[in-house]
């Protein structure tokens, strides 16, 4: 391999495995490195969804009431604390300004097509892994509790058939008889036929080992600290393993991003959404289907042996911790659609820091500032269900070849 095809993803997530596999089959010499296990950030317990359907950006119009409600609210699904942070103040007022239509049905359009790309590659990875990532292909039930719910659902249905996703409304009749394990009232659903899941961690793993086969090198718990530049080039990379050298480097470190990007110069408004995931011993009855809880906003997916309850999204940069009341509200949500017992038999308890730009659209490109850097982060709730077409889209780009997806909405320096 000639110098010139030398790549170091930064970041063994889903993005950055992704990519590596993409650079790698079209022939690149690539190494990942990750300050941890790969696959074990953001990437490890999400819910696990592979749903175009979803391909929404986080801000949305009418949102505008409800976000302020959500300031003041520790208990809301979606919460933001409200704290003196110039990063927060910026990263809000873009938000604000990202709510609406326009916006919508630009980035509705550009991160359906990422997703249904990148469902088409995760059932042939699943051909090739031997189904070792949970691939099936269930569809995705949407669940509501209220007239306002079911609505909101419906016209999403709408919105999302416009790009060739199929939907379908139900009302509560048709609801129970899909997915029997549903209790209390339910005043309706949509159904997405179309829609599959995985497992999260396989899946990187299945990805990392398809790299592998193509020659990439992965260094675990080697952290980037810093950059050594040479006027618009990145000359290395200053390790806590040593320095590492490459032709071209690719940022792929979902919610840590804003930090490296500082140390590089550049702003990169990626803030942390995080989230919860619950795994339980299977209740009686158990649900069949992955199932959206509408109004609270949680993911639940039946898994071989156990379940997945995920949800709630608290906007905070690189904090951690786990707030049992949040923890708590996922379970009793849950318990309003659902047989959850009192005191369910919870194996693991797992939080994530979704890496959330502003405009709800993932960041993709070169910064102007570097000739041979790409960014590739900011994947928010759909990081998993767009990886291979957000991995194609930065290879295209990095490689010179004439990007299958439009670039413009993913511009790296649009903030
Ligand atoms: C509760 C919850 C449920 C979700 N459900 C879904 C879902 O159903 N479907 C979906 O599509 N998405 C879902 N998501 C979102 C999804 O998990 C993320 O979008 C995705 O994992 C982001 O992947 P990533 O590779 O960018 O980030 P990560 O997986 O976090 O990977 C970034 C990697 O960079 C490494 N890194 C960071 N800094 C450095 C450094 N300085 N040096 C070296 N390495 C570094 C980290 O160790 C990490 O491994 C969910 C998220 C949560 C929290």
């Amino acid at each position: 391999m000639s110098e010139k095809q030398n790549i170091v993803v930064i970041g063994g997530g889903v993005i950055g495995m992704s990519i590596a596999l993409e650079l790698a089959s079209r022939g690149a010499q690539v190494t990942v490195i990750d300050r941890g296990e790969p696959g074990f950030g953001c990437s490890y317990g999400n819910a696990g969804w592979i749903t175009p359907c979803f391909a929404m950006p986080l801000p949305m119009p009418g949102m505008l009431l409800k976000s302020i409600g959500w300031l003041l609210n520790p208990d809301s699904p979606l919460y933001i604390k409200p704290e003196p942070s110039i990063l927060l103040f910026r990263w809000l007022t873009r938000f604000l300004f990202s709510m609406n239509q326009k916006h919508l049905d630009r980035s509705v359009d550009v991160l359906t097509g990422l997703s249904k790309y990148s469902l088409e590659s995760y059932e042939k990875l699943s051909q090739d892994s031997g189904s070792t990532i949970g691939f099936e292909k269930k569809g995705l039930l949407m669940v509501g509790q209220s007239e306002a719910g079911v609505k909101a659902a419906v016209h999403e249905m709408e919105l999302v058939a416009r790009h060739g996703i199929p939907g379908q409304y139900l009302d509560e009749r048709g609801v129970k008889e899909l997915e029997p394990a549903l209790t209390g009232r339910i005043q309706g659903g949509v159904y997405f036929p179309a829609e599959a899941h995985g497992e999260p961690l396989a899946i990187v793993q299945a990805l990392a080992s398809a790299a592998q086969k193509h020659g990439v090198k992965i260094l675990p718990r080697t952290e980037v600290y810093d950059f050594v530049i040479e006027g618009r080039k990145i000359r290395s990379l200053k390790t806590t393993r040593g320095e590492l050298k490459a032709h071209d480097y690719v940022l792929a470190t979902g919610s840590w991003s804003h930090t490296l990007g500082k140390a590089l110069k550049l702003r990169i408004p990626v803030l942390g959404g995080k989230g919860y995931a619950l795994i339980t011993k299977p209740f009686a009855p158990a649900p069949r289907l992955p199932l959206m809880l509408i109004e609270k906003k949680i993911a639940v997916t039946p898994r071989n042996g156990s379940i997945r309850l995920a949800g709630t999204l608290e906007l905070v940069n690189r904090d951690e911790s786990i707030t049992p009341r949040r923890v708590e509200n996922i379970l009793r949500g849950s318990r309003e659609f659902l047989s959850v017992p009192e005191r369910p038999e919870i194996t693991e308890v797992w939080r994530g820091l979704r890496p959330c730009t502003p405009d709800g659209v993932p960041v993709i490109g070169r910064p102007k500032a570097y000739d041979n850097l790409m960014l590739s982060t900011g994947h928010q709730m759909l990081g998993l269900q767009s990886a291979p077409g957000s991995a194609r889209l930065t290879a295209d780009l990095l490689l010179g070849a004439q990007p299958i997806f439009d670039p413009k909405p993913f511009r790296a320096d649009r903030f």
